[in-house]
């Protein structure tokens, strides 16, 4: 064994960027994968197999130096009150780059907290297999992991006093287009090559599919593992209590976005536009997998209908047109079956009580990191502007208790970024939805406005070139916005008779999918992201938090290799530089004394004063109102307060005597 590293760094006297990334990477060698920074965990990704998360691990927590179960084991006290002070609700963020481990971190975490919790096992086993399932329909491989999370989620689980009773998800963007398109060295959500890989003879005949190599959506060798993993989601979906029928209807729709994407058209002599000949069967399949009719999906392929004045007017597609036609159908029934997981789960785990019985809440997020690709898209403008919220969360709950937070008004701390993205009425997604709202405005006219309007915000750039571009100055770096698309996307509306062709749909979950009161519970569409993560960060912001920094050590996906500039720039980009000195030098939480008190000791105030006076507590300070804690204080209250019991238990006792 080496040297003995901190394992807390902001208990260093001396810390800098050197210091910091040294204890880190002595750690990290070590097989010690996670770090204290405070009350934050900084968890490096080992990327191979560890032996620190069996079960007698997890039982003998309380020993344990800095691990993932030790934060939730603190959540899960927190929300119980046992811990010093601070709200019931609890919420855990997660953050890290694509392939850091957040998912991983994520899994760890709710395992161990049903662990905690004992709760009883088909519930336990219903939440568990959530994450399969979620996995298989909204991960893919990508360059950057082999099984990336192409959704943000936000899980919840609820409690009832100390035991859970459900839970509920939130999904945020999933990635839709990956349906249709796949870049480089990457692929399609897991689903269809486990669907096509394990399917039965027998089933394969009721879904109408054929040999896997058939289809343009699934041309990578099938290997055995798929079909396990085909088994075990269905496994998944048993469990979790979903319905033969449901099943049935799901893989039929999958099946049918499989032919869907095989149709390819041609141009006739006489200019007019027609599903090519080899084409003809795929349309055929298509059509009885989506049960509609094929003339009609013909149809909803090769024009767009439009009602002006009560008259139907019918405008031919060009080539480009239908392609783009068949992949927003298929973008679309893909996305309305994930939402349908999705609120089909939270049905099923809803809790179980009286309404009036009052729950508490562990939620744990799990959301893509910052994204600057080669070319930056309506959805990386999304993702970094959640970002971007979470940092701003993360930077002003670690600068100020939560109950100090709340009394400061907003306009002193909303940074100029949060005014540029989204105050009324100029802010640029109000921009985007204003421009979105007129059918004859363009994505070119969308970057006007902004360029009149924010040429001389300091977090804007002005790019000047035909395509339309324009520059973010985040909190992590420049990005630069390609606007093309822009507009569509944000509008998100599904054409008037391609939601026709599905709600005339004999098969019933399709029918029901896109009937036009369709409840999206827990399904987000770009249109609403943003109101959605408002309601995500009031509820974050009105929580107790716990943050969980995700570190990814190589780009190679390799165990023992740390790339110190890689990590470097991630603890920079995680603003945990920024954090050690604030934590070093303020004091982060100032309860009040009757709210200290009361939560701390069940006492008044001034008994409680005494007991403080009597320890070895030092360091706080008493203000008029309030008493200001430096935040390890409240790990030393807490061994304080578990000591007290034990005296209070013994003094019982004797008195019982
Ligand atoms: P993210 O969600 O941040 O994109 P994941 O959680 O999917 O990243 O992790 C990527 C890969 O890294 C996983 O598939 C796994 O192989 C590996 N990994 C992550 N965390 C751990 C861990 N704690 N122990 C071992 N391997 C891990
Ligand atoms: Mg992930």
């Amino acid at each position: 064994m080496g040297e003995k590293l901190p394992e807390d760094l902001a208990s260093l006297s001396e810390l800098d960027e050197k210091s910091l990334l040294e204890v880190l990477t002595g750690r990290f060698t070590q097989n010690l994968i996670y770090t204290y920074i405070g009350d934050i965990l900084v968890a490096i990704n080992p990327f191979k197999y560890l032996s620190i998360y069996e079960k007698e691990v997890s039982v003998s927590l309380k020993s344990l130096p800095p691990h993932i179960f030790a934060v939730a084991d603190r959540a899960y006290q927190s929300m119980l009150g046992r811990l010093a002070t601070g709200p019931k609700n609890q919420c855990i963020v997660i953050s890290g780059e694509s392939g850091a481990g957040k998912t991983e971190s994520t899994k760890l975490l709710l395992r161990h907290i049903m662990e905690l919790c004992k709760a009883n096992s088909q519930l336990e086993q219903q939440i568990l297999q959530v994450n399969p399932l979620l996995e298989a329909f909204g991960n893919a491989q990508t360059v950057m992991n082999d099984n990336s999370s192409r959704f943000g989620k936000y899980i919840q689980l609820r409690f009832q006093n100390s035991s859970v009773k459900g839970a509920k998800i939130n999904e945020y963007l999933l990635e839709k287009s990956r349906v249709v398109h796949q870049d480089e060295g990457e692929q399609n959500f897991h689903i269809f090559y486990f669907m096509l890989a394990g399917i039965s003879m027998e089933d394969k005949e009721i879904y109408g599919l054929l040999d896997p190599t058939r289809y343009r959506f699934g041309k990578e060798d099938v290997v055995h593992a798929w079909r396990l993993k085909y088994a075990e989601v269905c496994n998944a979906m048993d469990m979790v209590g979903f319905e033969e029928q449901e099943k049935v209807d799901m893989m039929t729709i999958l099946a049918g976005i499989l032919s869907l994407g095989n149709i390819a058209f041609e141009t006739t002599d006489s200019d007019a536009l027609k599903v090519s000949e080899a084409s003809r069967g795929w349309l055929k399949a298509t059509a009885g997998q989506f049960g509609v009719q094929e003339e009609d999906l013909l149809k909803s392929l090769t024009c767009t209908t439009s009602v002006t004045r009560g008259e139907a007017i019918q405008r031919l597609h060009n080539q480009q047109q239908a392609e783009d036609a068949r992949d927003s159908i298929a973008k679309v029934a893909y996305g309305r079956v994930f939402g349908w997981i999705v609120s089909k789960i939270n049905e099923l785990l809803a809790p179980k009580v009286d309404c009036d019985v009052e729950l508490s809440e562990i939620g744990i997020l799990d959301i893509f990191g910052f994204e600057n690709f080669a070319v930056n898209r309506f959805e990386q403008l999304c993702i970094n502007l959640a970002n971007e919220q979470l940092q701003y969360f993360f930077n002003h709950v670690r600068l100020f208790s939560l109950s100090a937070w709340k009394t400061f008004t907003h306009a002193r701390f909303v940074p100029l970024f949060q005014d540029l993205f989204l105050t009324k009425p100029i802010g640029i997604l109000s921009l985007l939805d204003e421009q979105s709202a007129f059918p004859q405005a363009t994505d070119r006219d969308f970057v006007d406005k902004l360029n009149s309007k924010f040429k001389t915000a300091p977090n804007f750039e002005v790019v000047r070139n035909h395509t339309p571009l324009f520059t973010i100055v985040h909190y992590a770096g420049k990005v630069q916005y390609n606007a093309s698309g822009f507009l569509e996307k944000n509008r998100d509306t599904i054409p008037a008779n391609i939601r026709e062709l599905f709600i005339n749909s004999v098969t019933p979950l399709l029918s029901v999918l896109f009937a036009a009161t369709i409840s999206r519970t827990g399904t987000l569409m770009p249109r609403k992201a943003k109101h959605s993560l408002a309601v995500l960060m009031e509820k974050m912001f009105a929580a107790g938090p716990h943050f969980v920094r995700c570190i990814k050590p190589n780009r190679s996906k390799q165990p023992d290799q740390l790339d110190s500039k890689l990590v470097m720039d991630q603890l920079r980009y995680n603003g945990l530089m920024e954090t050690i000195r604030i934590r070093r030098d303020g004091f982060s939480w100032r309860p009040k004394f009757r709210e200290f008190a009361e939560r701390s000791f069940g006492l008044f105030s001034f008994s409680c004063m005494s007991i403080l006076n009597s320890t070895q507590l030092s360091g706080w300070k008493c203000g008029s109102s309030r008493l200001f804690f430096k935040y390890w204080h409240q790990e030393e209250l807490s061994r304080l307060l578990e000591r007290l019991g034990r005296a209070a238990l013994v003094i019982q006792k004797n008195y019982r005597v």
